[in-house]
């Protein structure tokens, strides 16, 4: 069997750290094939590597002295490399850096060498073959990351190692430049990678044990989630929980591989598991809940509007020729309410509405802003009775009012909408009532 294993970046932030993740991969001989970030911050103060190369890359376009920062970067390394008592020098790899960004290699090169050179350290550390990003990952001529070149020749090229080191982050163009993925894109190489080399499982270590049921700065020491599905973890991830980058999940779910966040700092907890499905139910009947704050309803009111056709239809076509998205729409029978984001919505608040009268002639529009969206989330809502009535009556004991309540068909979520002031104590409600008292 073959595990991947990623390390995020406080996981690689100095050498103390780099010596806990050599002993998890050595306690693990399928551990074969790693993807590091690039060192993060290793208290709450300092900078991160790939922040540090970003600031950099803008002296560099703005034409200014950029070789104070660069040796800033490469001391961040040598400390790295001295604390480990590796016989490496990064000596030669920053002068070809230093020569590329004079000649503006770009933002993306740039930034991706955060990764490029603690691959180096980390393959150098481990005696691992060190496989660049840049011959294995590839992006089309659009910018789209190319799923199927990648596979075939990622494939092939680790078909031929023991062990590798596969920095994370970036790939290349058609022409050979390079590009990366979004902040946080790591967690995307190594998907990329347990797909292509077939893994049984893809380990994603980082800082914390996995995920929470709830947002740990709302609930003091949330219960962490042991399994969660696919499903569930996009409607927690949309709604603001975060640990893993979204775009990661999309390569091993197509291949059916579990994703298993661990805490690096803590190895010997389990962590959490991220599979397609699963016959564990939960403990709590809920899995997680997550939310956010800051949206608008706006409310839709006509006579008759469930007899015709076609108003739903224009109603949103008010909000599409604004290029505004939306959240929700929960409806009555004559109403209409329809979710945005506050920040989006106010400035183009008055175009709406006179839209929805042009497109819709509704009888009256109002809106109601500083409202939150709370998601509460669980497989096992579906096979278990009265979790609605148990959420309503935990926020009716804590007296917070519900102005929308919308559960989905496939019954793993329901989404309640409340005052932006009520957000935290109905969270902790919802916690109390399926958790604490474990109904
Ligand atoms: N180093 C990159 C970032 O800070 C990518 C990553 O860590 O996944 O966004």
């Amino acid at each position: 069997m073959v595990k991947v294993v990623k390390f995020g970046g406080s996981s690689l932030a100095s050498a103390e750290q780099f010596s806990k993740v050599g002993k998890i991969i050595h306690a693990d001989k399928e551990r074969r094939f790693v993807i590091p970030s690039a060192p993060g911050k290793r208290n709450a103060k300092d900078t991160k590597v790939t922040d540090m190369l970003y600031a950099c890359y803008e002296l560099v376009e703005a034409d200014e002295d950029f070789r104070i920062p660069l040796m800033k970067i490469k001391d961040r390394y040598d400390t790295i490399i001295n604390g480990l008592n590796l016989k490496l020098s990064l000596e030669e790899e920053f002068h070809k850096i230093s020569d590329n960004l004079k000649q503006k290699a770009g933002i993306d090169y740039a930034a991706s060498r955060g990764e490029y050179l603690n691959g180096i350290v980390m393959a150098n550390y481990l005696g691992y073959e060190f496989v660049d990003a840049a011959e294995v990952i590839f992006f089309t001529e659009d910018g789209m990351f190319d799923a199927d070149k990648t596979n075939r020749v990622l494939r092939e090229r680790l078909e031929s190692c023991e062990n590798a080191v596969v920095p994370g982050f970036y790939g290349a163009m058609p022409d050979g430049t390079i590009k990366t993925f979004s902040r946080g894109g790591s967690d995307i190489t190594g998907s990329i990678v347990a797909r292509a080399v077939h893994a049984a499982c893809y380990e994603n270590w980082t800082d914390v044990s996995g995920f929470l049921i709830a947002d740990p700065r709302i609930i003091k020491d949330p219960k962490p989630i042991k399994t969660i599905t696919y499903r569930e973890l996009r409607e927690l991830s949309y709604m603001g929980a975060s640990v893993l980058h979204e775009d990661a999940v999309f390569p091993v779910r197509k291949a059916g591989i579990p994703i298993n966040i661990r805490n690096t700092n803590q190895p010997e907890d389990a962590g959490t598991w991220i599979v397609e499905s699963t016959c564990q139910q939960s403990k709590y009947t809920i899995t997680g809940i997550a939310g956010k704050k800051g949206f608008v309803s706006v409310n839709i009111d006509k006579d008759m509007m469930n007899a015709e056709v076609g108003f739903g239809r224009k109603v949103l076509s008010a909000f599409e020729e604004n290029d505004i998205s939306f959240e929700h729409m929960p409806s009555g029978i004559d109403t209409m309410t329809v979710f945005v984001h506050q920040p989006e919505f106010e400035g183009k608040e008055q175009a709406v509405i006179s839209a929805i009268h042009r497109l819709a002639q509704p009888d009256s529009i109002e809106l109601e802003g500083d409202l939150a969206l709370i998601a509460v989330v669980g497989r096992g809502m579906k096979a278990t009775r009265g979790t609605a009535g148990r959420i309503f009556s935990a926020l009716a004991h804590a007296n917070i009012n519900v102005k929308m309540i919308d559960q989905g068909s496939s019954e793993l979520n329901i989404i309640i909408g409340v005052s932006n002031a009520d957000f935290e104590n109905a969270i902790r409600a919802i916690y109390d009532i399926f958790v604490e008292t474990q109904l």
